[in-house]
């Protein structure tokens, strides 16, 4: 049984949709609005889950049973 580790990686496509979401909140009112839509969606794709027994990417916690070392995830 191997542990699934939630890691925050910024660098990629989500750490760009926050930044996006950041620029626009100065841009009242509109900009404001799709900004915090950017930063929650943003929030969810930086976050991302890899099986602590050889660290490969996992798509969602629903997965459990790692596609690589066919560990089961807890
Ligand atoms: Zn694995």
């Amino acid at each position: 049984m191997a542990q699934l580790t939630v890691n925050n990686e910024i660098i990629g496509v989500g750490g760009l949709v926050l930044l996006i979401g950041f620029l626009l909140l100065a841009t009242f009112p509109i900009g404001t609005i799709i900004g915090v839509f950017l930063i929650i969606w943003g929030g969810n794709l930086v976050k991302v889950y890899r099986c602590a027994a050889c660290g490969n990417k996992v798509e969602s916690v629903k997965i459990l049973v790692c596609p690589v070392c066919k560990e089961k995830l807890s």
